[in-house]
């Protein structure tokens, strides 16, 4: 786990830009957290980090769209997905088979259906009377070895928001 934290939707994108550069062809990205925790803010700095112009906006209600840069990037939201027939249709296992990169916003959702290698990024409100509205912890989660692989680089590339010390 890596844990960062990020005190504006500016510094959120360019964390997410910054993970972006060390995405791979296939590479699934899973986007946690509660509704306006952050999730499409991610993924538009992590579009803007593949090199994406233009607008990306939540796919809310198109389940999934498709952006090119650096790497093709499919952009899906599960949340309206209540079942599993839906969640088929999107094709899945062909856009993970792809050349893309999947960014899925409510992942765990539908975690069953999917591979066993991704990175789970969990975006949380951080409570308090010191901290203002703006913050938010975003959690790396790693699982299976494509993105274990990758771990001290993923740490260094954000290094700036986990407080470790410049290297
Ligand atoms: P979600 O997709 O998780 O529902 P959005 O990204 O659509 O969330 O909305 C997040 C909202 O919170 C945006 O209005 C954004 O500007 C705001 N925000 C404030 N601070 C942050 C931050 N540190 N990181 C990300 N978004 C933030
Ligand atoms: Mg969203």
């Amino acid at each position: 786990m890596i844990r960062a934290h990020t005190s504006s939707p500016e510094e959120t994108k360019r964390l997410a830009a910054a993970l972006a550069e060390l995405a791979r062809p296939g590479d699934l990205v899973l986007l946690v957290g509660d509704l306006g925790a952050g999730k499409t803010t991610f993924a538009q700095g992590f579009a803007a980090g593949l090199g994406i112009n233009g607008p990306v906006t939540s796919p809310t209600f198109t389940l999934a769209r498709e952006y090119r840069g650096r790497l093709l990037l499919h952009h899906l939201d599960v949340f309206r997905l209540d079942q599993i027939s839906e969640v088929l249709d999107l094709g899945l296992p062909e856009l993970l088979d792809s050349d893309g990169v999947t960014l899925i916003e409510w992942g765990d959702a539908i975690r069953q259906t999917l591979p066993s290698d991704y990175l789970e990024v969990a975006l949380t409100f951080v409570e308090g009377a010191n901290s203002s509205p703006d913050e938010r912890t975003v959690t790396l989660a790693l699982t299976g070895s494509r993105w274990q692989a990758r771990s001290s680089a993923l740490a260094t590339a954000i290094r700036q928001w986990t407080g470790e010390p410049p290297c």
